[in-house]
């Protein structure tokens, strides 16, 4: 078993007018906490929060985001939890290292799994690690919203963002007050550890997860060098997105390129959603696939770019501000031609992948709705 990063302690309550207020648990999901706290008082996630904050349906947005003054004051003086506490159960401190000035509640935030929400209702699951779900009282993390996280580092498994039994995305403020904890499915309502089984991880996906962590922490190296977590987290952006495009290309430039670290073919996505939309199967292969390129450096990805003639415009290169490496190293790659696209009176048939990739996001909004 491994040791787990810890993004904050537990928090003890103090003052709590909540005649039964639960502490905050270490690593704990703002989401989970209010969940956790209506089960102590006998009523569904949606009463307590109605109260709490009657003129706001925090549950059709993602108040793991973060809350406004007006929003935090009244929770605060319930639950005996300070403000400046239960920002640290938000994805807010994170986000301001991953994506500085992105000030917005709005769109996708990069890196952060996406609720999704669709008709005010969530389309994305939690992850969790059953094992530890099954070990004591079961709540939800925040790695439960990190994209690059896929496996529980204590009892080296895969996480799962779907219920064992029945298939249905993770959605705990879904459960109704008669459920007794956050360890159940709101659909089936079975145990999420009832049927663990098929929870393989891969080593280099867990390898990343741990360089993430330790990037974020401003503990990620470059040679000689401490590295900048944004910088760092941009460049695992760009890495993912040759990726991207290598597994849908046949192109010899990336077929090159993977042959330098020895990467085989790259699994595609069906779904073809953006890393903070895909389940966690998903992430897990493209991330264990990264993490051959990542962890040989930024001089060495450098090289073997250029060494593989890839033209600049065959790659995607992330949103937000561009490091200086970045924007350098494509200065110096080639333009590449420009694709000739068909007029619209010449498109052919949708092609079997396209179908599949319909099909995929079709199943993910069936799933939602129940
Ligand atoms: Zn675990
Ligand atoms: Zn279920």
């Amino acid at each position: 078993m491994g040791e787990t990063y810890s993004w904050h302690p537990e928090f003890d309550i103090a003052g709590a007018l909540w005649p039964r207020a639960r502490n905050v648990l270490p690593d704990e999901l703002l989401s989970s906490w209010l969940i956790r706290n209506a089960f102590a008082h006998g009523c569904s996630p949606m009463s307590l929060t109605g109260s709490l904050w009657p003129s706001w349906r925090c549950w059709t947005v993602d108040l793991d985001r973060g809350l406004s003054t007006q929003q935090m004051s009244p929770l605060a003086r319930l639950s005996g939890v300070s403000d400046e506490h239960i920002s640290l159960c938000t994805l807010q401190p994170i986000s301001h290292v991953l994506n500085p000035g992105i000030g917005t509640t709005k769109g996708v935030w990069p890196w952060i799994l996406t609720r999704g929400f669709s008709n005010r209702r969530p389309i994305g699951g939690l992850q969790c690690c059953p094992f530890c779900f099954s070990e004591g009282v079961p709540y939800y993390r925040i790695s439960s919203r990190l994209a690059w996280h896929t496996c529980c580092e204590k009892h080296l498994s895969a996480l799962i963002d779907s219920c064992p039994a029945c298939g249905a995305s993770l959605q705990p403020h879904m459960l109704e007050q008669e459920g007794p904890d956050c360890g159940h499915c709101h659909r089936c309502k079975k145990r999420l550890d009832a049927e663990i089984g098929g929870l393989g991880f891969a080593a280099g996906a867990l390898a990343f997860q741990r360089a993430a962590d330790d990037a974020l922490r401003g503990k990620g190296r470059e040679g000689a060098f401490s590295c900048d977590p944004y910088d760092w987290f941009y460049r695992a952006r760009f890495v993912l997105g040759i990726l991207r495009v290598s597994a849908t290309s046949g192109s010899k430039t990336f077929l090159a390129f993977r042959r330098i670290f020895n990467i085989g073919a790259v699994a595609r996505p069906i779904s073809g959603l953006p890393l903070e939309m895909l389940p966690v199967r998903d992430r897990m292969d493209l991330l264990a696939a990264a993490w051959k390129i990542m962890e040989t450096g930024e001089g060495q990805i450098e090289e073997a770019i250029l060494a593989s003639s890839i033209p600049r415009k065959s790659l995607m290169v992330p949103a937000g501000e561009i490091t200086v490496r970045v924007k350098s190293l494509l200065d110096r790659l080639p333009v590449g031609a420009t694709r000739k696209r068909s007029s619209p009176g010449e498109r052919s048939p949708a092609s079997k992948r396209t179908v599949e990739k319909l099909w995929a996001r079709l199943k993910r909004k069936v799933w939602r709705d129940g």
